[in-house]
């Protein structure tokens, strides 16, 4: 089956009493059981009845297990956050002691996850600029746990070549950790490209419309953990295998005592999400491709970035891992930071806001809001400039998107 027919067929864990065509939400915290017997079951892991709400409840196993079945995933967790998603699987590789390699182009709160929280409980973080591979490999060593990057970053728009990237981490006995928020895996399938833990900002594609947060943990149980210098994974290795560890940890450790799991309201939003992902992606990505061409032709922007656009250095390489639509947002440059805040000012149509792939448009300024608090010279080493401006492409006619581009400018 093609994606869009998976995605809509995915049967429940077990029939509804009413046959409701839509999945239920189960607001409850606690279960009831028929017997101690039953109880000991559940809460022991013997059977696959959920015992309470912070560690499993129906209506998030179902959104779970929809996107296991179209990312041909081992387990999926669904977290109230991406940034929760992002936590859960850094921690899950790591510990006290041991290093990780990130990409120095990286969403500004993973930054601060790694630099700031996870560096106080001792995790050693080594940033690269991941489009040079060299620079990464010469990185890793014996106490390396992960590498972690965006596939397409935000807001630079830089592409490394995720093959070459899991080669190196393979070769190594590194696990490969991709955040893949910006383009969705109805539209790219990080397994392919050698991805062994995706995880996802559900916020952004999957949500459908910015109508409440959600991360997803995806591992599809292609990495071997006894090769982890984590005590932890070493020791999960001996009771669930090679290839489980990771899903275990997060599953009965992590799941339980940080508490994060997605409510049952949100990961029904998200179901109705998913159905409607793939149409939604590509009009929305196919208005963008278009949007950026017109803008090339405004003679008050002075860049437009978009790696779907021939003239843009990694065409090529976002082409062959994302297809002729590498997602719905571009940055447009103008001649300098006040010319940036007069356009956004300006915008009638196009909300100004930050998120991303919301069925609105959306622009932002990312060097004075997302990056606000970092100084000019670290935005410049991020390369994030301050004439830059993102613009998220919803679902509005693209000619009427490109008049208020227009009329802004003016
Ligand atoms: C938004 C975003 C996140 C964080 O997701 P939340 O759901 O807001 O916690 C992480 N990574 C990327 C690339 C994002 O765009």
């Amino acid at each position: 089956m093609k994606y869009e027919t998976k995605v809509l067929t995915t049967k429940y864990q077990k029939p509804d009493a009413y046959g409701a065509l839509s999945m239920p939400v189960y607001l409850t915290a606690a279960f009831e059981f028929p017997s101690a017997k039953a109880m000991n079951d559940a809460f022991c892991g013997r059977s696959m009845d959920p015992s309470y709400a912070r560690i499993a409840n129906p209506t998030t196993t179902y959104l779970e297990e929809r996107v296991r079945q179209i990312t041909g995933a081992v387990s999926v967790t669904a977290l109230n956050t991406g940034m929760a998603a992002i936590a859960y699987a850094l921690t899950a590789v790591s510990g006290a002691g041991l290093n990780i390699v990130a990409s120095k182009h990286l969403f500004g709160n993973s930054v601060s996850l790694l630099r700031d929280t996870l560096g106080t409980l001792g995790v050693e973080v080594r940033f690269a600029d991941f489009t040079h591979l060299k620079e990464v490999e010469a990185l890793i060593d014996d106490k390396t746990t992960a590498l972690f990057f965006e596939v397409i970053t935000n807001p630079q728009l830089f592409v490394a070549d995720i093959k070459a990237l899991s080669e190196i981490a393979h070769a190594k006995g590194v696990p490969l950790i991709a955040d893949t928020t910006v383009v969705p895996f109805s539209a790219f399938r990080a397994v392919d490209f050698g991805v062994d833990i995706e995880v996802v900002s559900s916020t952004k594609y999957i949500s459908g419309g910015g109508t409440g947060l959600g991360g997803l943990l995806i591992d599809y149980g292609k990495f071997d953990w006894s090769q982890s210098p984590s005590p932890a994974l070493q020791g999960r290795t001996k009771r669930v295998g090679k290839k489980l560890a990771f899903t275990a940890r997060v599953k009965t450790e992590l799941v339980t005592n940080l508490g994060a799991l997605m409510t049952p309201q949100v990961a029904y939003m998200e179901t109705l999400g998913l159905d409607t992902l793939d149409i939604r992606f590509h009009r929305q990505a196919e208005t963008t491709l278009w949007l950026a061409k017109q803008c090339q032709a405004l003679p008050e922007i002075k860049r437009v970035n978009y790696t779907g656009l021939e003239e843009n250095p990694f065409y090529e390489l976002s082409k062959a891992q994302f297809g002729p639509l590498p997602g719905a947002v571009f940055t447009i440059d103008l001649a300098s930071k006040e010319a940036a805040w007069a356009f956004i000012d300006r915008l009638q149509i196009i909300r100004r806001a930050t998120n991303l792939f919301d069925r609105k448009s959306l622009a932002i300024h990312p060097a004075s809001t997302i990056f606000g608090l970092f100084t000019p010279e670290q935005c410049a080493e991020m390369s994030v400039p301050d004439t830059t401006i993102r613009l998220s492409i919803g679902l509005e006619d693209g000619e009427d998107l490109l008049e208020d581009i227009k009329q802004s400018l003016k």
